[in-house]
């Protein structure tokens, strides 16, 4: 088994970065993340605006996958995600929702065991673990932003059990992943998750020749397409533009047969919508859309 602790981060996904570790199409791999704030805030005494670190979302790696060249794609398969004793969730005027009830940040420090997260002394909710933070190398990309290669995706869909496909822009593709959540609200809204630190393992295959636009993520009952965009509305656009391209362009739909599958039988998740580039999940009924990718 390969395993890349977590001191192996980086806080670009680019060319540039030197493989942690390298692998073959078909290995599994163990990536031990921190939480999105470095672990900083694992210092009780640590609180918000003081002595923040320097840099936010590490993620552990990058791994190069052996054959893999621009042109082809990654296929992630989450077989699963432990997480640390740990979580911190930041509340405050984060977003322009919050201001006029918040005045000040407050680093919250949850304790998560046996699946739950202890929110306060009377409330626990269960914990849906996800990966935030998981892409290739995308020219020199900072891992905070999401884009055509995953990065920042905020896409609570990515998690145990879900495959994700990634397109490889680089040799060796250079895969990273970090920034867990124990859980996550849709959209995000409160610009963090539950962060925490912990343990990923993914099975990793290179799919030969098969150049693709946007993250695709199949799950068990549905297969989905991440969409892109500077509004909501943006990305779901975009999300449905590269659906109705794939229907067509890899399943065989015509246009009309796309379009009313799209109309009638979607779903779509705002996975974020406090960043810059928002990011939604734009979904169809697997037996619909899916082609198992070789
Ligand atoms: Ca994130
Ligand atoms: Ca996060």
């Amino acid at each position: 088994m390969i395993t890349i602790s977590q001191d192996k981060h980086v806080f670009t996904m680019s060319v540039n970065n030197t493989p942690a570790a390298s692998c073959r199409s078909g290995d599994t791999v163990v990536f031990e993340t921190l939480d999105c704030f470095c672990n900083h805030f694992h210092d009780t005494t640590a609180e918000f605006g003081i002595q923040q670190p320097k840099h936010s979302n590490p993620a552990t790696g990058p791994l190069y996958v052996e054959e893999a060249e621009p042109g082809d794609a990654l296929k992630v398969e989450v077989l699963s995600i432990e997480l640390g004793p740990l979580g911190v969730y930041v509340s405050g005027p984060v977003n322009p929702l919050f201001e006029p009830f918040l005045r000040e940040f407050k680093v919250n420090r949850i304790h998560v065991e046996n699946g739950y997260g202890f929110i306060t002394s009377n409330h626990k909710l269960s914990i849906t673990p996800m990966i935030g933070v998981i892409g290739t190398a995308f020219g020199e990309i900072s891992t905070s932003l999401p884009g055509n290669h995953g990065g920042n995706l905020d896409c609570s869909e990515i998690k145990m059990g879900s495959t994700l496909i990634l397109p490889v822009f680089m040799k060796g593709g250079l895969l990273a992943v970090g920034d867990l959540h124990a859980m996550m609200g849709d959209g995000e809204l409160g610009e963090n998750g539950l962060e925490i630190d912990g343990k990923v393992t993914l099975k990793v295959s290179l799919i030969k020749g098969k150049a693709i636009e946007r993250p695709m993520i199949i799950e068990l009952n549905e297969f989905g397409i991440i969409g892109l965009g500077a509004s909501v509305d943006d990305a779901v656009r975009d999300a449905a533009h590269h659906m109705m391209s794939y229907l067509i362009n890899e399943v065989s739909y015509t246009p009309h047969e796309a379009s009313m599958l799209i109309g009638l039988a979607s779903r779509i998740k705002i996975c974020q919508q406090v960043n810059q580039s928002k990011t939604v999940l734009l979904s169809l009924p697997k037996p619909l859309a899916h082609i198992a990718p070789a």
